[in-house]
């Protein structure tokens, strides 16, 4: 499943014609592998070992060319801290108030409500996000003891 889509992935960059550079497969491959929907910060972090010469600015310059050709997108919540998602299919994201993991989650697009926005404003609605917030299984159980 993985090999499937890391190959897909760089054969959609060699058809592009971007390079692939040990750093941007890295991070592609950490991306697809992560089911954590990390920042920059953390994707530096846990390729530095492996490539002590990378910078982050290595590492945003990666994520800004796979964000633009369609590999990953990026999830901003309002601060500088975006998180990438490699999961390009549609879904929603339930975020844990307490430890901010970020869990995808599942469930028919709801495309009546875009419609239905559409038909009450007036506006031509491009999409939509939902965002579901709670305790995750860790954070609620620790509540309890
Ligand atoms: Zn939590
Ligand atoms: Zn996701």
């Amino acid at each position: 499943m993985l090999d499937n889509r890391l190959e897909v992935a760089v054969d959609t960059l060699k058809k592009s014609g971007v390079r692939i550079t040990p750093q941007r497969h890295a991070v592609l491959e950490f991306l697809l592998t992560s089911k954590t929907h990390p920042t920059a910060d953390e994707i530096y972090k846990a390729l530095e070992g492996k490539f002590p010469n990378m910078s982050v600015a290595t590492v945003y310059n990666n994520l800004r060319i796979l964000r633009e050709l369609g590999l990953v997108r990026e999830l901003t919540y309002g601060d500088d801290s975006s998180r990438f998602d490699s999961n390009m299919m549609d879904h929603y994201h339930i975020i844990c108030d307490d430890c901010g993991k970020i869990v995808d989650f599942h469930y028919p697009t709801l495309d009546e409500i875009e419609s239905l926005a559409e038909k009450v404003s007036g506006f031509e609605i491009s999409h939509h996000r939902m965002e579901l917030y709670g305790k995750c299984g860790n954070c609620a159980q620790t509540k309890i003891q």
